[in-house]
């Protein structure tokens, strides 16, 4: 079977991928190796999807770790307001709330994900999951499709990598598109975790005496050895879920 695009994965970069794809009228495929879409999408949040943030582009950039200019030329094309009017346009309500932060009216992540497919299916695309990619195929420097683990082969004029990083991989992502990028010629950079948990052995922690507990408006600082404070970040500070650490 022959496709004008192929999309690898169906979390929010596959439907987003494939909507964009199959806009114009293109053959589009998107494969995915589980029996669900959007499973990472469905957790976001707290369950609730924060969709995206109302601030101003500069004031986004600002907030990225790291050199957030290089995201100029994507925002440029499709920025925060052109998420919220695409959802607002699906029919999804948007709230703001706190720094400028985006949610569904309904506080169900849900929601965003069945939307998503839901437009996905309405452009004619083409949804095949339980079915893993092997391989992304290429020759003479031009790719030519994928191979699934069953040894199915499909074609392709261009594929599309959104088989996710390697965090949560009980959702699907794997990291399995590390290689196939690399093999077309991509350069994969130092892998390193941007959002994770933070932990403590403070008495008050492991008790849990906190869990529960949403403070609102308050600023957090990270101070250093010599008791200089590195970094600070104001907003609502919510205590969902906490783990305490045994050693
Ligand atoms: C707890 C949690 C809360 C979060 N909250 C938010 C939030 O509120 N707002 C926000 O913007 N972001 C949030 N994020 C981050 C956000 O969920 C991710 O950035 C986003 O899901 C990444 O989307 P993706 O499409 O790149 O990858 P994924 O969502 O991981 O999707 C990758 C897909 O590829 C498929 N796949 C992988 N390998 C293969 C293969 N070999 N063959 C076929 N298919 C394959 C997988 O099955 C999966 O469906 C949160 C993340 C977590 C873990």
């Amino acid at each position: 079977m022959t496709y004008d695009v192929i999309v690898i994965g169906g979390g929010s970069a596959g439907l987003m991928a494939s909507i964009a794809a199959s806009m114009d009228g293109a053959k589009v495929l998107l494969v995915d190796k589980g029996d669900k879409l959007g499973r990472k999408l469905g957790i976001s949040g707290g369950g609730r999807c924060n969709v995206t943030n109302n601030k101003d582009m500069d004031e986004l950039i600002k907030h990225i770790p790291g050199n957030g200019r290089f995201l100029y030329s994507a925002l440029t094309h499709f920025s925060n307001k052109d998420i919220i009017d695409f959802f607002e346009n699906l029919g999804i309500r948007l709230k703001e709330e706190d720094n400028g932060r985006m949610f569904p009216v309904s506080d169900k992540a849900k929601t965003v994900v069945d939307a998503l497919i839901g437009q996905v299916r309405r452009q004619g695309v083409e949804i095949r999951t339980n079915s893993p990619v092997k391989m992304v195929l290429y020759k003479d420097g031009s790719v030519q499709g994928v191979r699934l683990q069953s040894g199915e082969t499909m074609n392709s004029k261009a594929v599309i990598i959104a088989s996710g990083g390697c965090s949560v991989p009980h959702t699907g992502s794997t990291g399995d598109g590390y290689a196939w990028a690399e093999a077309g010629g991509h350069t994969i950079t130092q892998l390193f975790p941007t959002e994770v948990p933070l932990t403590s052995k403070e008495a008050f922690i492991r008790s849990r005496e906190l869990q529960g507990l949403s403070l609102r408006d308050v600023t957090l600082s990270v101070w250093n050895a010599k008791g200089k404070s590195i970094i600070s970040h104001r907003g609502d500070m919510p205590f969902e879920s906490l783990t305490c650490i045994s050693a």
